[in-house]
């Protein structure tokens, strides 16, 4: 199992998870053009993708499903709540699938299995993508951890997680009070303390991987991200992957 960034952040996001002859996109936040384009980068055809995979509603991760899934003719999985908050933006498309966010799905040879995350959508997901070798837990958009997310995400192979804001540059930033609270509140985004939290809290003896995600240009930095995640795991900052808005990352593969 192997899997890669598109781009991660406010303006899109898109992540790749591959193993046999199984390849999924979770989210999709760019543009038909431009999503060929990162996808291209990977050396991955459009077409060659056998699901795509939608946590929630919100532009970054859906905006770029309809014209895409249309365009290459891919079905589109989604919880019947985002199913509900989505559901004019979809007509025209064939091939809509909903399931219940507590469920596991099989695509030919990945397992997926969605867990209920807090954030201020109708029902949003993050997953676990197992090949029944590796798993890869991909978390980002919560405002805070809960027990059952830390449960789904215990002995991981792998970990995208969050870490959306240093809270110091969200607090002294430039953002409307009103835009500050919702990202800090219980159904907003994750902060590199929490992320680190979260990541020291989970049993993680297996872990060959670890990306930080989603990060805010306006509040944080890759260094800031680093620093939080290697210091709950006892690391070198450099370990720490960046899954970045306009690059992503390449390929990673468990072993
Ligand atoms: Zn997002
Ligand atoms: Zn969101």
């Amino acid at each position: 199992m192997r899997f890669a960034s598109l781009g991660s952040g406010s303006e899109g996001n898109g992540l790749v998870v591959e193993a046999g002859s199984t390849r999924i996109l979770i989210d999709c936040g760019f543009g038909v053009r431009d999503c060929a384009a990162r996808l291209a980068r990977l050396g991955i055809e459009p077409a060659s993708i056998n699901a795509i995979f939608v946590t929630h509603e919100h532009a970054d991760h859906v905006g770029g499903v309809p014209a895409f899934a249309g365009r290459h003719g891919i079905g589109v999985w989604l919880t019947f709540g985002t199913m509900t908050a989505v559901a004019g933006r979809l007509d025209g498309l064939s091939r809509i699938y909903g399931f219940d966010s507590h469920d596991a799905l099989v695509v030919g040879d990945l397992e997926i299995m969605p867990f209920p995350v807090p954030h201020d959508a109708r029902e949003p997901v993050q997953f676990v993508i197992g090949d029944g070798e590796y798993r890869l837990g991909v978390l980002t958009d919560l405002g805070m951890s809960t027990p059952h997310v830390r449960a789904s995400l215990d002995g991981c192979d792998g970990l995208v997680l969050e870490c959306n804001h240093d809270r110091g540059m969200l607090r002294d930033g430039h953002y409307h009070a009103s835009l500050k609270e919702r990202i800090a509140g219980r159904f907003g985004h994750l902060c590199n303390d929490d992320a680190a939290a979260l990541l020291g809290s989970l049993e993680r003896s297996k872990l060959q991987h670890v990306i930080a995600a989603h990060l805010s240009r306006e509040n944080n930095r890759p260094a800031l991200a680093r620093d939080a995640l290697a210091a709950a795991l006892d690391c070198t900052p450099d370990w720490i992957g960046i899954a970045d808005q306009d690059e992503g990352f390449g390929w990673r593969a468990f072993m």
